[in-house]
C-alpha cells in the first residue's frame, strides 16, 4: 500500500505503510498515527508492559478498547436459572472495557483474550515504547471495534447455562481508544504475558 497523499500530523514527513496496518508509524519523527477512511488522525493508544520469564517472540497486539455502559433491562431465561445465578460471579454489567483484538491474528486466539480481557479486565503498567518486541498490523477499523464489543456481551449472554428468551438492553459507547498487548509467539501459538506489577 502506498499512500501518496498522507503526511505525518506531527511533521509533515510522508507516510508509507508496507502492510495493511492502520496505525502507520512516521520514519521520521516516529509518532504513530491512525489511518481511516482515507485520511491520517490523531490516536491515543497505549502499551502495556510485558511479563518476564516468557519464551518465544514478543508481539505488541493492537487492541480496540471499547468503553461503553451495559443495562440490562430485561432478561428471560428458562432452565438453568440455579446454574447461571451460581456461575454470576462475573457479570458483564455497568460501565466497564471491552477488549477487542484488533490485530490479523488467529481468530482462535483473538475470542478467547476478548473475552477472558472482559470479564477480568487487567491491572496493567503502561511504557511508552514498543520494548523488544514488534507491533503487530492492526486491521480492525474503531466502528468494527464497537460493534465487536456488543457480540462479545451477546455471545457471553448466550453461552451461559439456560436457555435466553428475551434480552433488552442499551449498549452506550464512551469512548474508544487503542492499547497494545504484550503477547509471546512460538510457532503458531500466541500467549499473552501481560506484567501485573
Ligand atoms: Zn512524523
Amino acid at each position: 500500500m502506498l499512500l501518496k497523499e498522507l503526511k505525518c500530523p506531527g511533521c509533515g514527513a510522508p507516510l508509507k505503510s508496507k502492510e495493511r496496518d492502520m496505525m502507520l508509524a512516521c520514519s521520521h519523527c516516529g509518532r504513530i498515527s491512525l489511518y481511516a477512511d482515507g485520511k491520517v488522525g490523531d490516536v491515543a493508544y497505549s502499551i502495556a508492559a510485558p511479563a518476564d520469564g516468557y519464551s518465544g517472540e514478543l508481539i505488541y497486539v493492537p487492541f480496540w478498547i471499547v468503553n461503553a455502559d451495559l443495562n440490562v433491562r430485561k432478561e428471560t431465561i428458562s432452565g438453568g436459572k440455579i446454574s447461571r445465578f451460581i456461575s454470576d460471579k462475573r457479570q458483564m454489567r455497568g460501565t466497564r472495557d471491552f477488549y477487542v483484538c484488533a490485530a490479523s491474528i488467529p481468530e482462535e486466539f483473538c475470542r478467547e483474550w476478548n473475552m477472558e480481557l472482559t470479564l477480568d479486565q487487567p491491572v496493567l503498567n503502561l511504557i511508552s515504547s514498543f520494548k523488544g518486541g514488534k507491533r503487530a498490523v492492526m486491521t480492525m477499523e474503531k466502528g468494527i471495534a464497537g460493534e465487536n464489543a456488543e457480540f462479545l456481551f451477546l455471545r457471553y449472554e448466550t453461552e451461559i447455562p439456560g436457555t435466553l428468551q428475551k434480552l433488552e438492553y442499551d449498549f452506550k459507547i464512551n469512548s474508544t481508544k487503542v492499547l497494545y498487548l504484550p503477547a509471546y509467539k512460538t510457532n503458531d501459538k500466541y500467549v499473552l504475558g501481560i506484567s501485573h506489577e
